[in-house]
């Protein structure tokens, strides 16, 4: 029976070992461990593909919201309104800025709801967090609207959206800033952790560098308080090496997801997401393929036991279905979403016969539906 993992974490090291092998070595010899060219060519490359002013390597995703959240001068009282639908991170780096995280409902598109976010402004709101979900970028034309109208400023969680476009216009960029996470399943991993920040406003961005690094300036001086959230030097070698073929991963992904558009588009028991060109307003890099599927427990069961991984986003739970945290907020679509989600595997080891295996399973659980009734 073929295979087919959900991510095959080994494969992101050997697909290539002899290169990384010879980084580390390069790199090692150097002794260039901390905030040495490596990571400032990364982050140079980083701003240039993304057309954002400034970028900067830091610790992980999260470290690097919650740094721009600081940055922004968002703090104690402010409301920040984010979709539920989204990494628990998004919501603690606005916890821990000193901000009360208010979840609002998501979209058809699984993304942030421009609807709800209205009804959930308050005197208190000062930003929106839009988390760029699955590699697809919100419609920022009127979450932008929305932003504008009420004063507030647009801060993104674009972890997953590393070249994701919204009319022609990167994730991350659309107004102060967005976080990108180099997690290693992400679409550009590294090996442990490691993350980034876009930034587009110049003292933004000489906060967010004095805050990487214990609030220290370019003499080394502490000008003020400050964490140790750098990317390693290493990691960012890694990065910028991989970083080079990611145009070519990319239109690899939406191949892969064009297939499954294929196959899956006649079942009528799935909803599947926005096809890679459905509409030229989008560009998508397909992080995930996250579909909606009636009996979803059932047909992940069934493409278990048929050698194929899936993976249910978050656990199963939107950030406010987790009772430790207390929300009381009711969002009916994020509950609607969340109990038919999963994700297929979509990564850079599958062939297009793994896919159209993937398929074949799918189409066969619900053939069989149809034989039942
Ligand atoms: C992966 C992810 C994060 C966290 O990224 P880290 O680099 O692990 O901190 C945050 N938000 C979303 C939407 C993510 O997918």
């Amino acid at each position: 029976m073929r295979s087919v993992p959900f991510f095959n974490y080994q494969a992101l090291f050997k697909q290539d070992e002899e290169n990384f092998i010879h980084i580390f070595k390069e790199v090692g010899r150097r002794g260039a461990y901390i905030m040495q060219s490596d990571l400032t060519d990364f982050e140079k490359h980083l701003a240039e593909y993304t057309g954002a002013k400034y970028a900067l390597g830091v610790a992980n995703a999260t470290d690097g919201l919650q740094m721009l959240l600081m940055s922004v001068g968002i703090g104690s009282g402010d409301e920040v309104l984010f979709c539920s639908h989204t990494m628990v991170a998004t919501a603690s780096a606005i916890h821990f800025a000193g901000a009360i995280p208010v979840p609002v409902d998501t979209g058809s598109d699984h993304l942030m709801d421009p609807d709800s976010i209205e009804k959930a402004i308050t005197s208190k709101t000062k930003a929106i967090v839009v988390t760029q979900l699955n590699g697809r970028t919100a419609n920022m034309n009127a979450i932008m609207a929305i932003a504008k109208k009420h004063h507030l400023r647009v801060v993104e969680d674009a972890a997953q959206a590393l070249g994701s476009k919204f009319a022609g216009q990167c994730a991350g960029t659309f107004d102060v800033g967005g976080c990108i996470s180099f997690y290693p399943a992400k679409i550009l991993g590294c090996f442990g952790d490691g993350g980034a920040v876009l930034c587009n406003d110049e003292a933004v961005y000489k906060k967010l560098l004095l805050l990487r690094d214990h609030g220290r300036n370019e003499h080394g001086e502490v000008a003020g308080w400050g964490f140790n959230s750098r990317l390693d030097n290493l990691q960012a070698a890694f990065l910028d090496y991989q970083f080079k073929d990611y145009a070519h991963v990319i239109s690899r992904r939406r191949v892969i997801a064009n297939l499954y558009q294929q196959r899956l588009a006649g079942i009528a028991s799935v909803v599947l997401p926005p096809a890679p060109d459905a509409d030229p307003q989008h560009f998508d890099v397909f992080q995930n393929y996250e579909i909606e599927a009636e009996r979803r427990d059932e047909l992940r069961n069934y493409l278990k036991e048929k050698g194929i991984g899936t993976l249910i986003q978050w656990g199963g739970k939107a950030v406010h279905q987790f009772p430790a945290l207390q929300f009381t907020q009711v969002l009916p679509k994020t509950d609607h979403i969340l109990a038919r989600m999963l994700m297929l595997p979509l990564n850079m080891s599958l062939s297009d016969d793994d896919i159209h295996y993937v398929c074949d399973v799918i189409t066969e659980f619900y053939s069989k539906d149809v034989l039942a009734a």
